[in-house]
């Protein structure tokens, strides 16, 4: 198993570096349990989900109403399960997982995804339960300034994974922008911009989700990987995302087994593993 994660990228402040280095490193651990590429990519999430460090799952950004609301995707062989705007769902990589695997649709969202989940035994929970102290203090504190947030660091997480059979997954799971217009999706669980997965490569990006999205730069990646090495690839997409303004990160692999990455934050946090051992990188 060949597996890569990130844990956002963004100028992730010094005293956050231990605790995003743990995370990602944590992330690819649970990941390399696993056998198939799509179960190593689901767990590597929910790592990361459950980890208030990042900003999926647990300890998300709240939106301007001081909610929360979940965007996942998760990908394999030009298919794709994705849920948006979900408030109860504490994995949403699972309840994406588990769209892909039932393959009737792709792409469920808000009140629709909860029931889908409760109806196919993807647990929920409270939204209050996915709500942390510190993102309330933050939430109030932007209401109280009236100003854009300047000082957020945590940040969406993703993992791409192939496994010894040359299956390729891909997953992106955020809670978005704090602050964010109530309904507002970004580029994460859209299938080509936050993620994407062929039978060649897999990718999953973060960043400016608005920029991201115009360029989708995940397939942007894929097209690139067909005329160069992977790592090239990566760093010309996001030449393509520099160019309208746009900042953020990719990870990929391919069915090679070789490793991408590339960003144009202060900071990326990532993971990757050459056999039992991990190498982690901020
Ligand atoms: N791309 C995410 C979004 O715009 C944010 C992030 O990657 O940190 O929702």
């Amino acid at each position: 198993m060949k597996i890569i994660v990130h844990g956002g990228a963004w100028a992730i402040p010094d005293n956050a570096v231990e605790d995003h280095l743990k995370g990602v490193t944590q992330a690819v651990k649970k990941g390399l349990k696993e056998k198939n590429a799509l179960d190593a990519v689901e767990k590597a999430i929910n790592t990361m989900e459950n980890d208030p460090t990042f900003d999926a799952g647990y300890g998300s950004f709240l939106n301007a109403n001081g909610e929360i609301e979940l965007d996942a995707i998760i990908a394999e062989n030009s298919n794709f399960g994705a849920v948006a705007g979900v408030s109860k769902v504490r994995n949403p990589i699972s309840l994406a997982k588990k769209i892909l695997r039932d393959n009737e649709v792709n792409f469920i969202i808000c009140r629709g995804a909860e029931d889908y989940a409760e109806k196919n035994g993807v647990p929920l929970c409270d939204p209050k339960e996915l709500i942390m102290e510190r993102e309330l203090k933050r939430w109030r504190r932007i209401k109280k300034e009236n100003k854009k947030p300047e000082d957020f660091f945590h940040s969406t997480v993703g993992a791409v994974a192939l496994d010894e059979n040359g299956n390729i997954a891909a997953g992106t799971s955020t809670g978005g922008t704090p602050n964010k217009i109530p309904g507002r999706v970004g580029d994460s669980p859209l299938f080509g911009a936050g993620c994407y997965a062929n039978s060649s490569v897999g990718i999953s990006a973060t960043g400016y989700g608005e920029c991201i999205m115009r360029v989708l730069l995940s397939r942007t990646v894929a097209e690139l990987y067909k005329k160069m090495e992977l790592e090239q690839a990566c760093k010309e997409a996001l030449t393509v995302l520099k160019n309208i303004g746009g900042y953020g990160g990719v990870i990929s692999i391919d069915v090679k087994g070789n490793f991408g990455y590339s960003f144009n934050t202060p900071r990326m946090a990532y993971a990757f593993n050459e056999g039992n051992k991990i190498n982690s990188f901020i």
